[in-house]
């Protein structure tokens, strides 16, 4: 076996980690959790965290995606030390731009022989990979184009075919690397055809640019997806090819939904515009995605600085993880719990819209704080507390006709402050407990819970409880009445 040697000694390096996005739609929470690993396993270790655009698949390229990336990216904190709008050392880092670097380096392998035209069309390569499959063989490429002499590429490049670039995998040999997730990987290359470098538009294929580049980049840790596992030996052999070092290799596991399949849109996943569209807290998102797959020892909410702190690469799990959309809500309401007095009254105010008076923001917000998780729990009690209460459903209706409309007379008359209503209601009627104070918090807010109701009452005021209280009683009385 050939152990693969071109890692660098690792330890004396600086941690330089990456996110090399595709720009090809919405950043979902796969490849979030991604970016946030890398983002972490640099934070943890004072290192830098490079965010590179891989857009030479030209044809699916969608140019706002690249901004809206990088302010998703920024809303949840992950700033990089490297990349589009930060220029560095090791620019530029939109591989569109990038083309006359990885020139340079299709001569070195074409020169060494490493490289080599490739003429076959597609339909010839399709009929080819159909005959291995019928001959039950896994279809690799055939090596039509390996051994051509100079004479006759000269005759198909005058009959105006525009090649691709293969590259030439070695025969025979074993390539083993040390997953810094899963473990020891071994693979042979004679189970790898030889694979396309740079496609006939000119464009590099993915396996050379991102390998190139995260030489280039001197990148120390990639983590991507398990599925580029089967990847990386082809570019493990390709830099050892250009004599560039390797990175070190984890492919984390996948995220499936709570049904187990893969997540998609129809199991819980969502874009990152999305989740803030709905509410979500960046805070929430982070201390769900960085234990999707990753075990902490704290669970409590955690700041980037603490995430990074707790992350260790041995803590990555194998198995896939499962996103849990009653996970995120935990990690909502702890982060909203956590939420300074400012950006809470940013987030509520964005929330509430127009229906939040700014004169009562501040006591709303003091009042609501513990029963909001989401902008319709604001809007709600909104709703309630500054447009009046919703029509009684019948349960309702029943604690009303129950407490009868005396009750209610003795809660209106008693005037002045949450103390002397139910000081009043108790002398009047001698009710305490739940039944004192049930029907009094549905009189006043048709909810059967909410806020603590002294809270309520002062938001209120004197005189609008009084009025919630007489129409409670007009209510009990003409229920009593059918
Ligand atoms: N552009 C690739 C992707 O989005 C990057 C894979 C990697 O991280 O190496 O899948």
């Amino acid at each position: 076996m050939v152990e693969h040697g071109n890692h660098r000694d690792e330890s004396r390096r600086r941690t330089r980690t990456r996110f090399a996005p595709s720009p090809t739609g919405l950043l979902h929470l796969g490849n979030l959790r991604t970016a946030l690993f890398n983002a972490l396993l640099a934070r943890r270790d004072g290192g830098d965290f490079v965010l590179r655009i891989e857009d030479t698949d030209v044809q699916r390229l969608h140019p706002e995606s690249v901004q809206r990336l990088g302010e998703d990216l920024r809303w949840l904190g992950l700033e990089w030390q490297e990349g589009p709008e930060v220029e560095g050392s090791h620019g530029p880092y939109v591989q569109s731009a990038r083309q006359a670097i990885y020139a340079d380096y299709y001569v070195q392998l074409e020169a060494a022989d490493l490289a080599y035209p490739c003429f076959c069309t597609e339909q010839e390569l399709e009929r080819s990979r159909r005959a291995q499959r019928v001959a039950g063989k896994a279809p690799r490429y055939a090596g039509t184009c390996a051994h051509l002499s100079m004479a006759e590429r000269q005759a198909r490049l005058d009959r105006g075919l525009q090649p691709t670039l293969r590259f030439r995998v070695p025969r025979g040999r074993s390539i083993a690397f040390e997953d810094r997730v899963r473990g020891v990987q071994r693979f042979a290359t004679d189970d790898i055809g030889d694979f396309i470098i740079r496609r006939a538009s000119s464009a590099p294929a993915f396996f050379f640019s991102n390998a190139v580049d995260d030489a280039l980049m001197d990148i120390t840790h990639v983590l991507r997806g398990e599925d580029h596992l089967t990847n990386t030996p082809r570019q493990l052999l390709l830099l050892e090819a250009l004599g560039l070092d390797a990175p070190s290799y984890g492919h984390i596991s996948m995220i499936v939904g709570d049904d187990g399949a893969p997540l998609s849109k129809r199991n819980g996943s969502r874009s990152v515009g999305e989740l803030r569209e709905a509410g979500f807290l960046p805070e929430a998102v982070l201390n769900h995605l960085a234990r999707l797959g990753h075990a902490f020892e704290d669970n409590t909410l955690l700041g980037l600085d603490r995430l990074a702190n707790g992350f260790a690469l041995e803590r990555l799990g194998r198995a896939p993880a499962r996103f849990d959309a009653g996970q995120l809500t935990h990690w909502q309401r702890e982060a909203l719990h956590a939420l300074s007095h400012e950006r809470m009254a940013e987030w509520v105010v964005w929330a509430a819209g127009d229906m939040l008076p700014a004169q009562q923001r501040d006591a709303f917000i003091a009042t609501v704080r513990e029963n909001v998780q989401f902008p319709e729990d604001v809007r709600r009690w909104c709703r309630v507390l500054f447009q009046g209460v919703p029509e009684p459903d019948a349960e309702t209706l029943g604690w009303l006709t129950e407490a009868g409309p005396a009750f209610f007379q003795a809660a209106a008359e008693a005037g002045g402050d949450w103390p002397a209503v139910t000081a009043a209601v108790n002398a009047a009627t001698g009710v305490k407990g739940k039944r004192l104070f049930m029907p009094l918090r549905l009189a006043l807010t048709g909810l059967p819970h909410g806020p603590e109701l002294p809270a309520i009452h002062a938001l209120l005021g004197a005189t609008e409880a009084q009025r919630r209280f007489r129409l409670a009683a007009r209510r009990a009385a003409a229920a009593a009445t059918q």
